[in-house]
Order: C-alpha cells, then structure tokens, then sequence
C-alpha cells in the first residue's frame, strides 16, 4: 500500500493507496446545509459521498469503495480570518472526533503570507489542543517560522505526533527538526540530502496539490535513498502504522 500523508485531491484508480484528503473548514461550512455540488473538488458532498456516510450530519464511520481515504481537517494560515474563527474552530473540534478523520491540519505558522502573525500563534495553539484532546497528529503547514514552532513543541509537550508537510528545508535544519521529534513529509520537490539524511523511521510522502501520482513520488524517494521501493513501502507501512494508532488524549484542553 502506497501513502499520500496529505493532497488536496482523491486518488485515482485501484486501491493500492491510501490517503489522506485535506478538509478546509471553508469546504465544510459552504457545503453543509446545500444541496450536492458537482465537480470534483473536495466537498462536503463528495466527503459524504467517497467516505461512505450519511449526509448530513457527517458520521465518520466511512466503509463502501472508498475505505482507504481519510481526512484531515484544520485551517491553514493563509485563510485566517478573524470574523469567524471560533466557530470555525467548534466546528473542527466536533469532526476532529470522527473516525475517518485521522489527523488536524494543515495548520500552522507562515511569515510569508498576509495573515497576522500573532492571530496564526492563537490560531496554531488551538489547533494543538484540539489534536491532544482528539488524540490525533497535526500535519503543520511552516515558513519562515521553524524557531517559533520548536517553541511551541517545547512549551506544549504534545502527546501527540507532529508532521510538517511538503518539508523542502536544508539537511542541517531537518536534523534540528527530527532531533525534536518532528517527523517529515516530502512530496515533489525536497532537498534530496535532507531526504538522505533523516532516520527513514521518521518520514512521509505526500502529493499535496501538485496532482502527481504518489507512487511516482515513492519511485523518485527511492532513488534518492539508493533503496528498494519495496522496503520504502514496508517502512513507510510500519511508520504509518505507528503514527497513526491512536494514542490516549490528555483528557483537557489545558497544558
Ligand atoms: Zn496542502
């Protein structure tokens, strides 16, 4: 089995990959009460429909053709906005507690965008209370903000596993990431000493939007790790394996 840590796309053909599909909450809030859009944009439809629940309310228990995707769900600090973020956040509490929902995010810290950098820490903190209270991992969006999220690792002590996605960083700075605890998530573009230079126990890969097919990405890896893709395959297996049996919550939302 092949994993897609994060996309924006549901994976085309057999069932030989398994993935995870980012939600945005705006993709829940505009869809929940409408009729079924079309198209194949994710969708609260289409989360519906390839999940195998009722609609609505969403029940996570998913099943049918489609057992092999999952979601993830968070906001990404791109679309902060002020307005309406508790809300948004209820409502990413309440799903992060489904079943087929295997892990909050993306979010995140990014100092190349025009949110406001002290909203996105709010933004980022509640995020990790709610994957500690859902006993969930974070998949977490970075730019330009590794210190402030070495910070908030240290200051929160997560129970839980933190990935960063879509890592492209130099190989000093991933050793200072994995020695932290972070695991890694590569997709079409990454440093490939970085790749090299990383214990295979703590990395993922990940199509995210570029629309390329995963097993080309674990072809590429596989290379430039000088390794069979078999035994990429069985790692990244067991790594999954690992990461994503659930491990208890801490039972409150305070640290
Ligand atoms: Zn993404």
């Amino acid at each position: 089995m092949y994993y897609d840590l994060h996309t924006h796309h549901f994976p085309e053909g057999n069932g030989d990959i398994c993935t995870i599909v980012n939600v945005s909450t705006k993709d829940l809030q505009e869809n929940l009460l409408l009729p079924p859009p079309e198209g194949d944009r994710l969708t609260h439809d289409n989360f519906a429909l390839k999940s195998g629940v009722s609609y609505p309310p969403l029940e996570g228990a998913g099943g049918g053709n489609n057992s092999n995707i999952f979601y993830s769900i968070g906001i990404h600090p791109w679309h902060i906005q002020k307005d309406n973020i508790e809300k948004k956040l209820d409502l990413i509490e309440k799903y992060a507690l489904f079943p087929h929902v295997k892990a909050i995010g993306e979010c995140g810290l990014d100092k190349c965008c025009k949110t406001d950098f002290e909203l996105q820490k709010e933004v980022f903190s509640s995020h990790i209370s709610i994957s500690e209270k859902a006993g969930k991992p974070l998949i977490i969006h970075c730019v330009k903000s590794f210190d402030e999220l070495i910070s908030f690792k240290k200051e929160s002590r997560p129970a839980q596993t933190w990935i960063i996605h879509g890592f492209r960083g130099k190989p000093q700075q991933a050793k200072q990431l994995i020695k932290q605890g972070f695991y890694l998530s590569f997709g079409m573009n990454y440093n490939e000493q970085s790749l090299q230079n990383i214990p295979i126990e703590r990395m993922f890969f990940e199509t995210d939007d570029s629309g390329c097919d995963i097993r080309i990405i674990y072809e590429n890896a596989a290379k430039t790790l000088n390794t069979p893709e078999k035994n990429l395959i069985r790692q990244i297996e067991q790594n999954v394996n690992s990461v994503f049996t659930p491990k208890s919550p801490k039972g409150d939302f305070g640290f």
